[in-house]
């Protein structure tokens, strides 16, 4: 750097020494303006190839597959497709055609890129990883520059630390991998090509082998050339974990934490239904902090209770709504949890009116076991408990409020789950053929017939909804089991 700086100075006094000198230096400075600005602007495309260069990383983090919780199946999907890369001369002497990728298709957070480095562990591979955004520009070449350059890496990296393959990892493979056609950039196009001129080339004689790991959430976006036999020749469904998967990943999270004895694994995971692998090392992760904010030693039951809440809703916010919309907020959530106690017994873990950025108040639900089928009297109870919010409005208020769109939202879609999968009054239909005012029909008169259900149920415990918005405002939280105590023990009154 320093000797351009002293190049460009020398020659500029040069200039000056010839303008004084009665040269006309006017072209000479026209040519160094033209040469730069062209310089500039492959320049800036250079420099991005060269970043991308450095942020494909080549990681050499120990994970292997024993430091994945859960997803067994994409555990034992993907390494019986990496013992034809363990074992290529085998394959080889077999005539097979070597794997050339993998498609990791689920969810942000369920541990693709852990998977694709133990993939790189297990195969003992140099891993590198980039992400299929790095590959968008809008210069034409650049992206196919980018593909080359990653897979010059590849093998470069393989030869220096002396190993026989390479794991490429690209990330968010929809961006770069997106259908082909009409409304498509060049850009797009040539990047894309080059991925699969390059997958093309990957054979069995090379002195490095590569193999391409893809991760996306939206397998339906990409270009079906991806698709075909001979490159992603694999897809490995990788699913938000189960409650087993659930289980495994948090010990695997907790193993260097000091935790509580009154902290049960089991109800952790039995709280946390739905969250996804990264959500749960936040859960973890959360609690600790928790814990140290306390000045305490260990992290007990409470930490990881509150931390659960604050993954799945926001963190607190300091915002106090005004007593009215306070009270109107505890009503709503009231008549969430009495008839989601009441549909489900025994499911209620807690209702709260304490803001948090993600909601004003919410009731928490958990479910017994993970539930992989809907029945429609299940369907038909949940729907029940969303609507239940703003009908508790309407029954001590009189009136409704905003709080309920995205209730009505959720309704609609579980109305429409019933509609599509042929249990409601217009039997088995055709998804895409079907009208959409028809179903737009059905979908209120399902949802018209269960308010009218879920009202008459909430009219005759009002003494309860009563008694729990009364206690809400008290208290803020209210635990499940001082739900079922005030259940249990009220008597009730009816709508007037
Ligand atoms: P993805 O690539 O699917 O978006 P990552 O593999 O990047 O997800 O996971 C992000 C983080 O979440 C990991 O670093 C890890 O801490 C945690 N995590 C996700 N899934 C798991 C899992 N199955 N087991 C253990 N930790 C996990």
């Amino acid at each position: 750097m320093k000797y351009i700086e002293m190049i460009v100075g020398s020659f500029a006094a040069f200039l000056t020494f010839l303008a004084f000198s009665g040269y006309n230096i006017l072209p000479i400075v026209f040519l160094i303006v033209l040469i730069s600005s062209v310089y500039l602007f492959s320049g800036k495309a250079m420099t991005k190839g060269k970043n991308f260069v450095l942020s494909s990383k080549t990681i050499n983090q120990n994970i292997s597959f024993e430091d994945i919780g859960g997803q067994e199946t994409a555990k034992n999907e993907l390494s019986e497709a990496l013992d034809f890369v363990k074992n290529s001369d085998e394959m080889k002497s077999l005539g097979i055609r070597p794997l050339k990728g993998i498609l990791l298709n689920g969810p942000p957070g369920t541990g693709k890129t852990l998977l694709a480095k133990a993939a790189a562990q297990y195969t003992d591979s140099v891993f590198l990883s980039a992400s299929g955004s790095e590959f968008v520009e809008m210069y034409v070449g650049v992206g196919a520059k980018r593909i080359r350059e990653l897979f010059a890496q590849a093998k470069q990296s393989a030869k220096k630390q002396k190993k026989l393959s390479a794991v490429i990892f690209i990330d968010e493979m929809e961006v770069l991998g997106g259908k082909r056609g009409n409304n498509s950039h060049q850009e797009h196009e040539q990047t894309l090509n080059e991925l699969l001129v390059q997958m093309d080339g990957i054979s069995s004689n090379e002195e490095v082998k590569i193999l391409i790991i893809a991760a996306t959430n939206r397998v339906d976006m990409l270009d079906s050339a991806l698709l075909r036999p001979g490159r992603f020749d694999r897809l490995v469904k990788v699913d938000l974990p189960d409650k087993k998967g659930r289980v495994h990943i948090l010990k695997l999270h907790m193993k260097n934490k000091p935790i509580s004895d009154d902290v049960s694994i089991e109800k952790i995971a039995k709280d946390s239904f739905g969250f996804s692998g990264a959500q749960l090392e936040s859960v973890t992760n959360e609690a600790a902090i928790m814990a140290m904010r306390d000045g305490s030693k260990e992290i007990n039951s409470d930490h990881f209770h509150n931390a659960i809440e604050k993954v799945m809703m926001g963190e607190k916010l300091d915002r106090v709504p005004n007593m009215e919309e306070k009270k109107r907020i505890a009503i709503h959530e009231s008549g969430h949890a009495l008839i989601g106690e009441l549909m489900f017994p025994n499911s209620v873990a807690s209702v709260n009116v304490a803001s948090r950025s993600n909601a004003l108040g919410y009731v928490r639900q958990t479910q017994q076991d993970d539930i992989y089928l809907y029945t429609h009297e299940y369907l038909k109870s949940r729907i029940s408990v969303a609507l239940a919010g703003v009908i508790a409005e309407e029954i001590i208020l009189k009136s409704r409020s905003t709080g309920g769109s995205s209730d009505f939202k959720h309704a609609s879609e579980m109305a429409k789950q019933i509609i599509y999968s042929g249990m409601s009054d217009l039997g088995i239909i055709s998804s895409e053929d079907i009208p959409k005012d028809q179903v737009h029909n059905m979908i209120s008169k399902i949802l018209r017939e269960i308010e009218n259900e879920t009202k008459e149920v909430l009219c005759k415990k009002k003494s309860y909804l009563e008694k729990m918005t009364e206690l809400l405002l008290d208290k803020e939280t209210l635990s499940g089991d001082e739900i079922r105590i005030l259940i249990n023990n009220q008597d009730s009154s009816q709508c007037a």
